[in-house]
């Protein structure tokens, strides 16, 4: 606290990300980054990127970065925003698109920085419940409102809703725009992308931080229609016009353009994800379906919090949300076969 702060600071309640912790050797389930590292292709364009250059400014508007995308999901580059992580881009977003008279909806158990946002931007929002086993109702969604956003597969759930669902809501809901967010699409869902080519009010998110190995770098974007691109443009260029650095613009091409290693490794994280699945079943957990490299979680016979504080003491780290509704489930992100492994080991001690 400081006299010299806004009033406004005096009341932010800002977003508090997942540990990050300092010591060696845990196994740390808690933020849902990826067990293995990113392409080859990444740390030798990385290496390959000439430092003299660094003294430049990036190039303003990501183009390399763009095209690569456009080229990926076969849209044009005036469909794509880029930014610092998808959290930047979804900060644009709710600034461009969602300050609207009627309030923006989203789900009551959802990724918790779209509250943060409505804060920051004094954008009036309302939760809709998920249903009873925690499914996005898109029929909640057909009213009045200023905007539409939440993620696809929902966190922190995991569970997917159908595209058919979605093109649904997007096509009875044309006056507001829709953001799907989907930071874990490639860990099970079909992305909603080829759908922004014949609905201007849909917009959807993507991070590399997840299926592509690149939290550290930051590097996120968004598809649609190019007049939700301009706007988002507009505030970007209001605020920071040069979001994504050297390294970060030629780290996120090299990861888009290794569709192999890709592929590979969210085949791996599926298949690691099935495992943890059967292994949490067999000792008494119920475990929501999760198409994203995560699970949710919980056992009826013992308490979330005191099992995420064993998991601990062995040095396994999970999240636990203390959030009505959700304060009995653990967020498990699934790790390497042996630390997925140790995790269930662990779990098999304490109950
Ligand atoms: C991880 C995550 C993001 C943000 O990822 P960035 O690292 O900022 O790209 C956005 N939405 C959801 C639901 C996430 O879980």
């Amino acid at each position: 606290m400081s006299r010299y702060w806004s009033a406004f600071v005096h009341n932010l309640e800002p977003y508090v990300p997942g540990e990050q912790p300092k010591l060696a050797n845990l196994v740390k389930l808690n933020t849902n980054e990826n067990p293995y590292g990113p392409s080859p292709k990444v740390l030798e364009a990385i290496q390959q990127e000439n430092c003299d250059r660094l003294r430049l400014y990036p190039d303003p508007a990501s183009h390399e970065l763009k095209q690569a995308i456009a080229d990926y999901y076969k849209v044009n580059t005036a469909n794509v925003f880029v930014g610092n992580g998808s959290d930047e881009v979804l900060g644009h977003i709710f600034h461009a698109l969602f300050q609207h008279a009627p309030p923006l909806l989203f789900p009551d158990i959802t990724y918790s920085f779209y509250p943060v946002y409505c804060q920051l931007y004094k954008i009036d929002y309302q939760t809709l419940p998920l249903t009873a086993d925690f499914q996005i109702n898109v029929d909640d969604y057909l009213r009045d409102n200023g905007g539409i956003i939440f993620p696809n597969p929902n966190a922190p759930t995991g569970c997917l809703l159908a595209l058919n669902e979605i093109e649904r809501l997007v096509k009875n809901n044309p006056d507001s725009v829709v953001v799907i967010d989907e930071a874990y699409i490639d860990f099970g869902g079909e992305t909603a992308i080829p759908l922004t080519q014949r609905y201007p009010n849909l917009l959807v998110t993507q991070t590399l931080s997840k299926s592509r190995s690149l939290a550290g770098m930051r590097v996120g974007f968004a598809v649609g229609h190019p007049d939700l691109i301009e706007a988002l443009v507009r505030v970007k260029d209001s605020f920071n016009s040069y979001p994504l650095d050297r390294l970060a613009e030629a780290a996120g091409v090299a990861a888009i353009k290794d569709r192999a290693y890709f592929r590979q490794t969210c085949d791996k994280v599926i298949e690691s994800r099935n495992k943890v699945v059967t292994g949490l079943r067999e000792l008494g957990f119920e475990v929501l379906p999760s198409a994203a490299n995560f699970v949710f979680a919980r056992h009826l016979d013992y308490d979330a919090a005191e099992l995420a504080a064993g998991l601990r003491k062995e040095g396994v780290i999970v999240r636990h949300f203390t959030k009505r509704r959700i304060e009995q489930f653990l967020r498990i992100t699934i790790g390497t076969p042996s630390e997925n492994q140790h995790l269930l080991s662990v779990l098999d001690t304490l109950i």
